[in-house]
């Protein structure tokens, strides 16, 4: 049989296809059941579904795959699920089966996908120039520019709305804030490897210097090459595991597991993906057993942190900053690193920790989600900016770059004025502020790239 030909639903482990008992104690957690209300669009619904392929007695239709579409994947069903549910491995192979059976195939949907995810996030050279080009046309004034001439109204909606989407890229990537090797402060603890990310490295690279000072003045020697790869998980999430397991070999070439006592991200969609290369790689022999060690050492940088017991910052002087957080829904559902975030930010000295309603309730952003599916992407938005007004604080932290890049988006189309910012740039600041003496303190000199 040509491997092209064999079903995915069909070839999933039976143990996790049927694990679901259909009490629906997932029900209420689930964003898209809650606007809708219809079985369909929740995740006993959708099982039910992927069940009912995988036993032949259901074709996959294109309701199918607009349905498995129609989910978040936010993982937030496997949080409430008492039976343990694998829904993230459910989901994986059923989007792989839509895009394997070609259900939703149109030119302009394969067009897309085959620039972005088979070509852009597989070489993030690639995704560095688009970077570039995007930072020129923002730099010297066009956008800014566009934006006032009204000239963007001539375009189709959707249009004009990515266009109010588009990040700002910053001035410098990771690569030249951060040197190849960062050595500790003081004794070294700990050789830990960090993932720079893909967009986090365009939208986010402070947030990257940032993660590093703090590894750096917590005992942490920190190895960053700079031409570093997309970790997959646009690709695994989204019908495309040949791809994801491509990437998952040039991770592991690139930090190989042995030589390093972790393997860190920042990001919560990355680390919910990066740990689980075992099971892409299974039956690659030359990687399984080294992707088995890479899962064991990879390690989101809250919880790698409060494991080795990081050093909470001095008291500082400084105005106290009341500050709320927002959960990724893959740091929280998908990794369950729940407290940590919350322990980190505890730690602050200046800072009182106000909890947001519906903290792990998911924001829109959901990888590519609010791209596709704008409409749910805006209602969970607007939900997520109520509670967050609610809470009467300024700043908010969240730890993922499609979390916070949605939030920054939110704010400004809704007028707030609100601070978005990740948990382990607060910790920085809070470093820095208690160095003695150093009131406007520029952080740790680091080694140049
Ligand atoms: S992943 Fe999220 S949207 Fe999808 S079924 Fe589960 S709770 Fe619902
Ligand atoms: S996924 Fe879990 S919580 Fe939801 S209906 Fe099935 S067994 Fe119950």
């Amino acid at each position: 049989m040509n491997p092209a030909d064999k079903s995915f639903l069909k070839g999933l482990d039976y143990s996790v296809v049927q694990q679901c008992m259909h009490c629906g104690l997932c029900l209420p957690t689930c964003p898209t059941y809650d606007a809708t209300k219809l079985e369909r669009n929740s995740p006993r619904g959708r099982i039910a579904l992927m069940r009912a392929i995988a036993d032949g007695r259901l074709d996959v239709t294109r309701t199918f795959g607009e349905e498995m579409y129609f989910c978040l994947g936010c993982l937030a069903c496997t949080t409430a699920c008492p039976a343990g549910v694998n829904y993230a491995e459910l989901f994986e192979h059923a989007r792989a089966e839509v895009e394997r059976t070609g259900i939703l195939r149109k030119p302009k949907r394969s067009l897309i996908r085959a620039f972005t995810v088979a070509w852009l996030f597989m070489d993030l050279r690639r995704m560095r120039f688009f970077g570039r080009l995007v930072r020129f046309y923002q730099r010297i004034g066009l956008q800014s520019l566009i934006r006032r001439s009204g000239a963007l109204k001539l375009l189709p909606k959707r249009l004009q709305e990515l266009e109010a989407m588009t990040p700002t890229i910053q001035p410098k990537f990771s690569a030249e804030l951060i040197a190849p090797v960062t050595p500790a402060v003081g004794r070294k603890r700990y050789r830990v490897g960090m993932l720079t990310g893909c967009v986090q490295d365009l939208i986010f690279s402070d947030v990257n210097r940032d993660t590093v000072e703090v590894l750096a003045r917590n005992g942490c020697e920190v190895v960053t090459p700079p031409g570093q790869f997309c970790c997959g998980s646009l690709h695994g999430h989204n019908g495309e595991p040949g791809l994801a397991a491509r990437l998952a070999r040039k991770n592991i070439d690139q930090f190989p597991p042995d030589q390093f006592d972790a393997i860190i991200t920042n990001a919560g969609g990355c680390g919910s993906h990066l740990k689980h290369y075992a099971k892409l790689l299974k039956d690659d022999p030359a990687y399984a057993a080294r992707a088995v060690e890479w899962d064991r050492k990879a390690k989101d940088i809250h919880e790698w942190l409060v494991e080795i017991g990081f050093v909470a910052p001095a008291a500082n002087g400084q105005p106290t900053q009341t500050v709320t957080y927002h959960e990724s829904c893959h740091l929280s559902h998908g990794q369950k690193v729940v407290t940590q975030p919350r322990q980190i930010l505890g730690s602050i000295p200046n800072l009182r920790l106000v909890e947001l309603p519906e903290s792990n309730w998911c924001c829109g952003s959901a990888g590519i989600y609010n791209l596709t599916q704008p409409e749910m992407a805006n209602q969970l938005l607007d939900r997520k900016l109520r509670h967050i007004r609610s809470t009467r604080t300024t700043v908010v932290a969240t730890a993922n770059s499609g979390c916070l890049l949605q939030l920054i988006n939110g704010a400004r189309s809704h007028g707030l004025a609100l601070r978005v910012t990740h948990p382990v740039s607060l910790l920085a600041e809070a470093y820095r502020q208690s160095e003695a003496g150093q009131k406007n303190a520029g952080g740790l000199a680091l080694p140049a790239p």
